[in-house]
Protein backbone atom coordinates (compact mmCIF):
# COMPACT_ATOMS: atom_id res chain seq x y z
CA UNK A 1 0.00 0.00 0.00
CA UNK A 2 1.44 3.56 -0.97
CA UNK A 3 2.09 5.99 2.17
CA UNK A 4 -0.61 8.34 2.86
CA UNK A 5 0.50 10.48 5.82
CA UNK A 6 -1.46 13.09 8.12
CA UNK A 7 1.23 15.48 9.69
CA UNK A 8 -0.46 17.47 12.59
CA UNK A 9 1.31 20.75 12.29
CA UNK A 10 1.44 24.11 13.09
CA UNK A 11 5.58 24.17 13.83
CA UNK A 12 8.66 24.86 11.90
CA UNK A 13 9.82 21.24 12.44
CA UNK A 14 6.37 19.94 11.02
CA UNK A 15 7.04 22.54 7.54
CA UNK A 16 10.11 20.56 7.55
CA UNK A 17 9.09 17.54 7.60
CA UNK A 18 6.13 18.18 4.89
CA UNK A 19 9.71 18.92 2.79
CA UNK A 20 11.28 15.74 3.45
CA UNK A 21 8.01 14.22 2.61
CA UNK A 22 7.63 15.85 -0.59
CA UNK A 23 10.99 15.65 -1.65
CA UNK A 24 10.89 11.92 -1.40
CA UNK A 25 7.60 11.48 -3.43
CA UNK A 26 5.34 10.64 -1.14
CA UNK A 27 1.67 11.71 -0.12
CA UNK A 28 0.18 13.12 2.55
CA UNK A 29 -1.70 16.41 4.32
CA UNK A 30 -0.57 19.22 6.74
CA UNK A 31 -3.19 20.08 9.30
CA UNK A 32 -3.62 22.99 11.09
CA UNK A 33 -5.44 24.17 13.34
CA UNK A 34 -6.47 27.52 11.87
CA UNK A 35 -5.07 29.63 14.77
CA UNK A 36 -3.11 31.78 12.31
CA UNK A 37 -4.41 33.80 9.18
CA UNK A 38 -1.88 32.69 7.21
CA UNK A 39 -0.48 29.32 8.14
CA UNK A 40 2.79 29.13 6.23
CA UNK A 41 2.19 27.68 3.08
CA UNK A 42 3.44 24.49 2.98
CA UNK A 43 4.57 21.99 0.03
CA UNK A 44 1.85 19.14 0.57
CA UNK A 45 -1.78 19.55 0.68
CA UNK A 46 -3.05 21.55 3.68
CA UNK A 47 -6.19 20.76 5.93
CA UNK A 48 -7.35 23.42 8.51
CA UNK A 49 -9.87 23.20 11.53
CA UNK A 50 -10.09 20.66 14.59
CA UNK A 51 -11.09 17.22 13.91
CA UNK A 52 -13.77 16.71 16.11
CA UNK A 53 -11.82 15.48 19.42
CA UNK A 54 -10.58 12.08 19.10
CA UNK A 55 -13.66 10.26 17.69
CA UNK A 56 -13.53 13.33 15.10
CA UNK A 57 -9.75 12.29 14.27
CA UNK A 58 -10.33 8.25 14.31
CA UNK A 59 -13.22 8.96 11.60
CA UNK A 60 -10.90 11.11 9.87
CA UNK A 61 -7.88 8.96 9.60
CA UNK A 62 -10.24 6.15 8.42
CA UNK A 63 -12.09 8.10 5.96
CA UNK A 64 -8.60 9.31 4.43
CA UNK A 65 -7.22 5.51 4.52
CA UNK A 66 -4.28 7.38 6.31
CA UNK A 67 -1.58 5.15 6.97
CA UNK A 68 0.87 6.88 8.71
CA UNK A 69 0.43 9.54 11.51
CA UNK A 70 3.02 11.81 12.80
CA UNK A 71 2.31 14.63 15.39
CA UNK A 72 4.41 17.31 14.95
CA UNK A 73 2.75 20.09 16.82
CA UNK A 74 4.05 22.43 19.16
CA UNK A 75 5.19 20.67 22.89
CA UNK A 76 2.44 22.62 24.71
CA UNK A 77 -0.21 21.11 22.07
CA UNK A 78 -1.14 18.80 24.30
CA UNK A 79 -4.40 18.49 23.91
CA UNK A 80 -4.07 17.65 20.50
CA UNK A 81 -1.08 15.20 21.07
CA UNK A 82 -3.27 13.20 23.99
CA UNK A 83 -6.47 12.90 21.05
CA UNK A 84 -3.30 11.65 18.29
CA UNK A 85 -2.49 9.01 20.54
CA UNK A 86 -5.99 8.03 21.15
CA UNK A 87 -7.10 8.25 18.08
CA UNK A 88 -4.26 6.42 16.30
CA UNK A 89 -4.93 3.50 18.86
CA UNK A 90 -8.98 3.40 17.79
CA UNK A 91 -8.27 3.65 14.19
CA UNK A 92 -5.63 1.37 14.43
CA UNK A 93 -2.96 3.43 12.61
CA UNK A 94 0.81 3.63 13.26
CA UNK A 95 1.97 6.99 15.14
CA UNK A 96 5.16 8.50 15.88
CA UNK A 97 5.59 12.04 17.44
CA UNK A 98 8.42 14.76 15.88
CA UNK A 99 9.44 16.29 19.01
CA UNK A 100 12.87 18.66 19.80
CA UNK A 101 14.66 19.04 22.81
CA UNK A 102 13.32 21.16 25.49
CA UNK A 103 16.12 24.24 26.03
CA UNK A 104 18.26 24.04 28.95
CA UNK A 105 20.12 27.38 30.89
CA UNK A 106 23.25 28.02 29.72
CA UNK A 107 26.15 29.70 31.42
CA UNK A 108 25.06 33.36 31.94
CA UNK A 109 21.44 32.42 31.90
CA UNK A 110 19.73 33.97 34.63
CA UNK A 111 16.14 31.54 34.68
CA UNK A 112 13.37 30.92 36.82
CA UNK A 113 11.90 27.66 36.02
CA UNK A 114 7.88 27.57 36.86
CA UNK A 115 5.90 23.98 36.25
CA UNK A 116 3.17 25.80 34.00
CA UNK A 117 1.18 28.83 33.46
CA UNK A 118 -0.79 29.82 36.84
CA UNK A 119 3.13 29.20 38.29
CA UNK A 120 4.22 32.30 36.06
CA UNK A 121 1.51 34.09 36.65
CA UNK A 122 1.91 33.41 40.40
CA UNK A 123 5.30 35.10 39.90
CA UNK A 124 4.40 38.10 38.25
CA UNK A 125 2.91 39.33 41.60
CA UNK A 126 5.02 42.17 42.07
CA UNK A 127 5.59 45.30 41.26
CA UNK A 128 5.09 47.11 37.84
CA UNK A 129 7.78 46.60 35.47
CA UNK A 130 7.88 45.51 31.78
CA UNK A 131 7.59 42.04 30.40
CA UNK A 132 8.35 40.25 27.31
CA UNK A 133 5.45 37.58 27.35
CA UNK A 134 5.77 35.20 24.53
CA UNK A 135 3.22 32.54 25.39
CA UNK A 136 1.28 32.87 22.58
CA UNK A 137 -1.90 34.65 21.90
CA UNK A 138 -4.13 32.29 23.71
CA UNK A 139 -2.83 32.06 26.93
CA UNK A 140 -2.94 35.93 27.32
CA UNK A 141 -6.50 36.12 29.56
CA UNK A 142 -4.24 34.07 32.26
CA UNK A 143 -2.31 36.88 32.90
CA UNK A 144 -5.19 39.64 33.71
CA UNK A 145 -4.44 39.10 37.57
CA UNK A 146 -1.34 40.79 36.88
CA UNK A 147 -2.05 44.03 35.13
CA UNK A 148 0.24 46.28 36.35
CA UNK A 149 3.27 45.04 34.09
CA UNK A 150 3.72 46.73 30.64
CA UNK A 151 3.50 43.71 28.31
CA UNK A 152 5.16 43.30 24.86
CA UNK A 153 3.55 40.91 23.01
CA UNK A 154 4.67 39.63 19.65
CA UNK A 155 1.84 38.52 18.07
CA UNK A 156 1.37 36.43 14.34
CA UNK A 157 -1.62 38.53 13.56
CA UNK A 158 -2.87 41.71 14.72
CA UNK A 159 -5.18 41.31 17.29
CA UNK A 160 -8.66 41.51 16.08
CA UNK A 161 -10.52 42.19 20.10
CA UNK A 162 -9.19 44.18 22.96
CA UNK A 163 -6.62 42.69 25.00
CA UNK A 164 -7.31 41.27 27.91
CA UNK A 165 -4.03 43.28 29.69
CA UNK A 166 -4.43 47.10 30.02
CA UNK A 167 -0.78 47.61 29.13
CA UNK A 168 0.54 46.50 26.03
CA UNK A 169 3.12 47.35 23.40
CA UNK A 170 2.36 44.81 20.48
CA UNK A 171 4.69 43.69 17.47
CA UNK A 172 3.16 41.77 14.68
CA UNK A 173 5.72 39.67 13.31
CA UNK A 174 6.12 35.54 12.77
CA UNK A 175 9.50 34.08 13.02
CA UNK A 176 12.35 32.68 13.38
CA UNK A 177 13.92 35.86 14.89
CA UNK A 178 17.52 36.70 15.23
CA UNK A 179 19.41 37.44 18.76
CA UNK A 180 20.57 41.09 17.68
CA UNK A 181 16.82 42.32 16.40
CA UNK A 182 15.62 40.35 19.78
CA UNK A 183 18.19 42.39 21.09
CA UNK A 184 16.94 45.50 20.09
CA UNK A 185 13.58 44.60 20.83
CA UNK A 186 14.35 44.20 24.74
CA UNK A 187 16.72 47.62 24.78
CA UNK A 188 14.15 49.48 22.61
CA UNK A 189 11.28 48.45 25.02
CA UNK A 190 13.12 48.42 28.11
CA UNK A 191 12.52 45.14 29.31
CA UNK A 192 12.96 44.05 32.87
CA UNK A 193 11.70 40.47 32.54
CA UNK A 194 11.20 37.80 29.78
CA UNK A 195 8.42 35.00 30.18
CA UNK A 196 8.75 31.98 27.81
CA UNK A 197 7.30 28.70 27.07
CA UNK A 198 9.98 26.34 26.89
CA UNK A 199 9.49 24.97 23.52
CA UNK A 200 12.85 23.98 22.28
CA UNK A 201 13.87 24.56 18.61
CA UNK A 202 15.09 26.98 16.76
CA UNK A 203 12.47 29.15 15.47
CA UNK A 204 12.07 31.26 18.85
CA UNK A 205 15.02 30.58 21.12
CA UNK A 206 16.99 34.13 19.93
CA UNK A 207 14.92 35.75 22.35
CA UNK A 208 17.00 33.58 25.12
CA UNK A 209 20.38 34.16 23.65
CA UNK A 210 19.33 38.36 23.70
CA UNK A 211 18.10 37.91 27.19
CA UNK A 212 21.81 36.18 27.89
CA UNK A 213 23.62 38.70 26.42
CA UNK A 214 21.49 41.52 28.05
CA UNK A 215 21.71 40.13 31.24
CA UNK A 216 17.86 40.04 31.33
CA UNK A 217 16.05 37.59 34.11
CA UNK A 218 13.27 34.89 31.84
CA UNK A 219 10.80 32.54 33.42
CA UNK A 220 10.73 29.44 32.25
CA UNK A 221 7.71 27.74 31.60
CA UNK A 222 8.13 23.73 31.78
CA UNK A 223 6.27 21.87 28.73
CA UNK A 224 2.90 20.20 30.37
CA UNK A 225 3.19 16.25 30.11
CA UNK A 226 2.91 14.53 26.88
CA UNK A 227 1.33 11.08 26.68
CA UNK A 228 3.44 7.79 26.55
CA UNK A 229 4.48 7.58 22.47
CA UNK A 230 7.14 6.50 19.82
CA UNK A 231 9.11 9.96 19.53
CA UNK A 232 11.43 10.60 16.44
CA UNK A 233 14.27 13.54 16.40
CA UNK A 234 13.76 14.46 12.95
CA UNK A 235 12.13 14.08 9.43
CA UNK A 236 14.75 11.59 8.18
CA UNK A 237 14.15 9.72 11.51
CA UNK A 238 10.48 9.75 10.40
CA UNK A 239 10.94 8.73 6.78
CA UNK A 240 13.14 5.73 8.23
CA UNK A 241 10.07 5.08 10.19
CA UNK A 242 7.84 4.66 7.48
CA UNK A 243 9.58 2.70 5.76
CA UNK A 244 10.42 0.24 8.30
CA UNK A 245 6.71 -0.33 8.41
CA UNK A 246 5.90 -3.10 7.02
CA UNK A 247 2.86 -2.04 4.03
CA UNK A 248 4.84 -2.83 0.91
CA UNK A 249 6.54 0.31 0.67
P1 LIG B 1 -4.21 22.15 21.73
O1 LIG B 1 -4.64 23.00 22.87
O2 LIG B 1 -3.40 20.95 22.02
O3 LIG B 1 -5.45 21.68 20.87
C1 LIG B 1 -6.78 22.12 21.07
C2 LIG B 1 -7.61 21.62 19.92
O4 LIG B 1 -7.24 22.31 18.70
C3 LIG B 1 -7.41 20.15 19.59
O5 LIG B 1 -8.16 19.32 20.44
C4 LIG B 1 -7.87 20.10 18.14
O6 LIG B 1 -9.28 20.22 18.05
C5 LIG B 1 -7.32 21.42 17.60
N1 LIG B 1 -5.97 21.28 17.02
C6 LIG B 1 -4.78 21.51 17.60
N2 LIG B 1 -3.77 21.32 16.75
C7 LIG B 1 -4.35 20.94 15.57
C8 LIG B 1 -3.85 20.61 14.29
N3 LIG B 1 -2.51 20.65 14.03
N4 LIG B 1 -4.74 20.27 13.33
C9 LIG B 1 -6.08 20.25 13.58
N5 LIG B 1 -6.61 20.56 14.77
C10 LIG B 1 -5.76 20.91 15.75
O7 LIG B 1 -3.43 23.05 20.66
P2 LIG B 1 -2.83 24.53 20.76
O8 LIG B 1 -1.82 24.58 21.85
O9 LIG B 1 -3.96 25.50 20.74
O10 LIG B 1 -2.06 24.62 19.37
C11 LIG B 1 -2.79 24.74 18.16
C12 LIG B 1 -1.84 24.65 17.00
O11 LIG B 1 -0.87 25.69 17.11
C13 LIG B 1 -1.08 23.34 16.90
O12 LIG B 1 -1.10 22.94 15.55
C14 LIG B 1 0.32 23.68 17.36
O13 LIG B 1 1.30 22.91 16.71
C15 LIG B 1 0.42 25.16 17.01
N6 LIG B 1 1.28 25.91 17.91
C16 LIG B 1 1.01 25.91 19.25
C17 LIG B 1 1.84 26.61 20.11
C18 LIG B 1 1.59 26.62 21.60
O14 LIG B 1 2.37 27.26 22.31
N7 LIG B 1 0.59 25.93 22.10
C19 LIG B 1 2.93 27.32 19.61
C20 LIG B 1 3.18 27.29 18.23
C21 LIG B 1 2.35 26.59 17.40
P3 LIG B 1 -10.22 18.92 17.90
O15 LIG B 1 -10.27 18.30 19.25
O16 LIG B 1 -11.52 19.50 17.44
O17 LIG B 1 -9.58 18.02 16.88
Amino acid sequence: MHPNLLILGGTTEATALARAVSEAGLTGTVSFAGRVDRPVRQPLPQRVGGFGGVDGLATYLRAHKITHLIDATHPFASAMSHNAVAASAQADIPMVALTRPPWSAQPGDNWTNVPDIPAAVAALDRPACNVMLAVGRMHLAEFAPNPQHTYLLRLVDPPKAPLPLPKTEIIVDRGPFSEASDRTLMETHQIDLVVSKNSGGTGASAKLAAARALGLPVLMIDRPPQPKRHELATPGDVLTWIHSTNLGV
